[in-house]
C-alpha cells in the first residue's frame, strides 16, 4: 500500500453568517510510495496546511479518503496515528529540560519503556548532531540545534511516515542545510518524509517526487526532475 493515499479529498471552512465558506481544498487526490522524500509545494493560501492538518487529524476532512499505509484514517484513526511522526511548526519543548529528558519523556508518554527510550534518544541525538548537547538545558541551543531537536522528538516513536510542515520557513540557509542532513539521514533509513514548502529550492534539493498544489488543486505531481523541465 502506498506511505500516504488521498482521494478526491475536500475541505470547506464554515465561515460565521455567510452561505459560503472557504473552499480550501477542492478535490485533491495523491499517492505517495513508502520510501520517497516527497514535497508539497506551493504559495501561501493554497491548501498545504490544511492537508497536512487533515493527515495528521488536527483538521477534519469535508469529505474524501485518506489512507495511511492502508489504513483508514477517518475510520481507524489511532491505528492510522501510530505510524505517524509530527513536527510541528513552532518550536513547544520546555527551554528548561534537557534535549535528552525531552526525548525520553516523549517516547514514554506514547508508552515506550525507559530503557528502549533512552536506546532511541542517543540515536536520534546523534542523528540529529545533538548528542554533545544531550545534557545541557535546551534553552542554551542555537536555532537550529532547536529545529533539529523536534525532527529527533518526531522520531522517538519510529513513525513509518514523517510528516512536517514549512519546516524551514523563516529560517536562514546555515540553519535550513542542517535540518536537510538530518531529514536525508531519515529518509535513507528507510522513514517516509513528506513536507510541504513554497521554496522551490527546498524541494529540488531534498525530494525525489512532488505535487504542486494551487487554490485547493493539484496543478502538477509526478519526479521532481521531470517536473523542472516543464517549468
Ligand atoms: P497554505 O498552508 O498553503 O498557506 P492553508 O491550508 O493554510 O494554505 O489555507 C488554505 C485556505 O484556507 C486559505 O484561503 C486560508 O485562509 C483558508 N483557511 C485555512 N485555515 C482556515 C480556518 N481555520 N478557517 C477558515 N479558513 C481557513
Ligand atoms: P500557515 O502556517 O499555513 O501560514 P496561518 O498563519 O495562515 O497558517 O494560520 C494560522 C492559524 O489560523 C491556523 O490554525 C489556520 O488554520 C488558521 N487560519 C488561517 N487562515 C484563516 C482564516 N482565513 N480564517 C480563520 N482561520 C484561519
Amino acid at each position: 500500500a502506498p506511505a500516504l493515499s488521498i482521494h478526491d479529498l475536500r475541505k470547506t471552512y464554515a465561515r460565521d453568517g455567510a452561505k459560503t465558506g472557504v473552499e480550501a481544498l477542492k478535490g485533491v487526490s495523491l499517492d505517495v510510495m513508502p520510501g520517497d522524500f516527497f514535497a508539497l509545494l506551493g504559495p501561501n493560501g493554497a491548501g498545504k496546511s490544511t492537508l497536512i492538518g487533515i493527515v495528521s487529524s488536527l483538521v477534519n476532512p469535508t469529505s474524501g479518503q485518506v489512507h495511511i499505509f492502508g489504513t483508514d484514517l477517518v475510520r481507524n484513526r489511532s491505528a492510522a496515528m501510530r505510524l505517524i511522526g509530527l513536527v510541528p511548526q513552532e518550536i513547544n519543548f520546555n527551554m528548561f529540560e534537557k534535549p535528552l529528558d525531552i526525548l525520553v519523556n516523549y517516547a514514554g508518554f506514547y508508552g515506550v519503556a525507559r530503557e528502549e527510550a533512552l536506546v532511541r534518544a542517543e540515536e536520534e541525538l546523534r542523528r540529529a548532531q545533538l548528542w554533545e548537547k544531550a545534557t545541557v538545558m535546551s534553552r542554551t541551543l542555537s536555532g537550529g540545534m532547536k529545529r533539529r531537536l523536534m525532527i529527533a522528538r518526531a522520531m522517538m516513536t519510529r513513525p513509518r511516515l514523517l510528516i512536517l510542515d514549512e519546516p524551514t520557513a523563516g529560517v536562514d540557509i546555515e540553519i535550513r542545510r542542517g535540518m536537510w542532513k538530518t531529514l536525508r539521514e531519515i529518509n535513507e533509513a528507510g522513514t517516509t518524509i513528506i513536507l510541504t514548502t513554497h521554496y522551490l529550492e527546498e524541494a529540488e534539493h531534498l525530494c525525489r517526487n512532488m505535487a504542486i498544489i494551487d487554490r485547493g488543486r493539484i496543478v502538477e505531481q509526478g519526479p521532481i526532475k521531470a517536473l523542472l523541465a516543464k517549468l
